[in-house]
């Protein structure tokens, strides 16, 4: 500990403690006394994110929920075709099955939208989309990154943690609001539906 020395004064010093000294003592000791229970704060935080026990924001178990999300993907232009096997039940959280690379089932509750493209090796955030062979589609003077959920332009990108019923647009490009409205148009409606 960094101030342990200003704690713990020695010798001469320590007989010889004012009431200036005592009051320092004082605060240091309340310092270390807050340093710890940050510490055991941001343990137990990180504990509960990681089994699951925090009911709000954190990840929850695979099949705390089962909810269907409709996905479409465009960089400059060209869809990406999810159904390959490749991009097929990668996470027992959130994947997309049974050959439809249309739609998402979200199997745990907090499950966003960057833990599905993580679980692909593909990097989305709201710079980027990086495909999991290394092609890379970051925001530059001319194409930008853009996500809409339902209809409504999000910044939340990764971050989005996936409900039921959503409909969503990743695209990548120069598009002008006309043509992101027709690659809107293609989004499907399995979500609505009646799922498994
Ligand atoms: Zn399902």
């Amino acid at each position: 500990m960094v101030n342990n020395t200003m704690a713990r004064p020695t010798g001469k010093k320590r007989r010889k403690a004012s009431g200036r000294h005592r009051v320092s003592n004082l605060l240091v000791n309340a310092g270390l006394v807050l340093l710890l229970v940050v510490l055991v704060l941001a343990l137990g935080g990180a504990l509960a994110r990681i089994f699951g026990l925090w009911g709000g924001g954190g990840l929850g178990a695979p099949g705390s929920v089962h909810t269907h999300q409709d996905l479409k993907v465009y960089l400059l232009g060209k869809p990406v075709d999810f159904s390959q096997p490749k991009y097929q039940l990668r996470s027992d959280y959130i994947h997309m099955e049974a050959g439809n690379g249309d739609m998402i089932h979200t199997h745990a509750t907090g499950a966003t939208l960057g833990l599905f493209f993580e679980s692909m090796g593909i990097t989305f955030n709201d710079q980027c989309f990086i495909l999991e062979i290394g092609e890379r589609y970051c925001n530059d003077g001319q194409n930008t990154l853009k996500m809409l959920v339902n209809g409504t332009q999000s910044a939340r990108f990764h971050q989005h943690e996936t409900r039921q019923g959503d409909r969503i647009l990743v695209s990548y490009g120069p598009e002008t609001p006309d043509q992101l409205d027709s690659q809107l148009a293609t989004v499907t409606n399995f979500a609505a539906g009646p799922g498994q």
